[in-house]
């Protein structure tokens, strides 16, 4: 059955590698007639899309706001109002640090169907591309994500107040965002308590063929990423399950871990 009134499928594309893509993903794709595609997206999965698909790069680069989130929602509207089938591709999981959520509260208020397709996300596909189990029981109790600016890209007066919690908790810290502010976020967690010599870790483009990351303590993490040149999107980890990661098995100390890309 045919439906020509539109409707806006909200696509998690994962963390980059195509194959990491749902079947329900690979679906929406095939049967897009217009797809929105954010910067974090790897192309790659656009081979899924048919070749008549309009495809609309609506970028965000490291967490700056170069097409702002309104024009968006009107793009998505004009689309969905014209009957068109419109996948908005969002990387990682769409509801996780997403906007998935504003985006289909403001469909949603216009009368537009919208259908959500989960994806992996980052936080917990990144620390896994170098080893690291990120919920093992054998280190914390649980896992926290967090945003390493605010919402608003202020950045400090958010970490000024959680940081002292956030060290407190003993539980692995999964910071999206976080990568130009690492120096800062270290700082915060060291006066809160946390313990400078804290395994943690930064990975940048995670499965990608960019795939790169370091593996170092809390208290030299801004300097590795400064020396590999890491930049975003990286998502950082902090806790004692660091220390599972791959490099560290090989290797002892701060290294850059990315064997995989230096076999490529
Ligand atoms: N919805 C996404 C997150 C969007 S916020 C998800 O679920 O993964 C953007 C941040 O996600 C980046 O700044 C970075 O911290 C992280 N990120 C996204 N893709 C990544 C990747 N392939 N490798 C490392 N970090 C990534």
């Amino acid at each position: 059955m045919k439906d020509d009134t539109g409707r806006v499928t909200l696509v998690g594309a994962g963390p980059g590698d195509p194959e990491l893509l749902t079947l329900k993903a690979v679906r929406a794709l095939a049967q897009a007639e217009v797809i929105l595609i954010d910067d974090l997206v790897d192309r790659r999965v656009l081979d899924h899309a048919t070749p008549g698909a309009r495809v609309i790069e609506v970028g965000k680069r490291g967490g700056c706001k170069s097409t702002p989130q309104e024009f968006i929602h009107r793009l998505l509207l004009r689309e969905a109002r014209a009957g068109r089938r419109v996948v908005r591709l969002k990387g990682g999981d769409p509801f996780v640090f997403g906007r998935g959520g504003e985006e289909r509260d403001a469909l949603r208020a216009a009368g537009i169907a919208v259908d959500i397709v989960p994806g992996i996300t980052s936080g917990i596909a990144a620390p896994q591309a170098i080893g690291i189990p990120v919920s093992d029981r054998r280190h914390a109790q649980g896992v926290i994500f967090v945003t390493g600016h605010a919402q608003d890209g202020t950045g400090e007066p958010y970490w000024e107040t959680l940081g002292d919690a956030l060290a407190r908790t003993g539980l692995t810290l999964v910071v999206y965002m976080g990568v130009a502010h690492c120096a800062r976020i270290a700082a915060r967690l060291v006066s809160g308590g946390l313990a400078a010599g804290t395994p943690a870790a930064a990975i940048q483009h995670a499965h990608t063929p960019q795939q790169r990351s370091v593996v170092a303590t809390l208290g030299t993490l801004a300097a590795a990423i400064a020396t590999a040149g890491l930049g975003s999107p990286a998502i950082l980890v902090i806790g004692s399950v660091v220390s599972a990661a791959d490099a560290l098995r090989a290797v002892d100390g701060a290294v850059p871990s990315d064997r995989r890309a230096r076999r490529a």
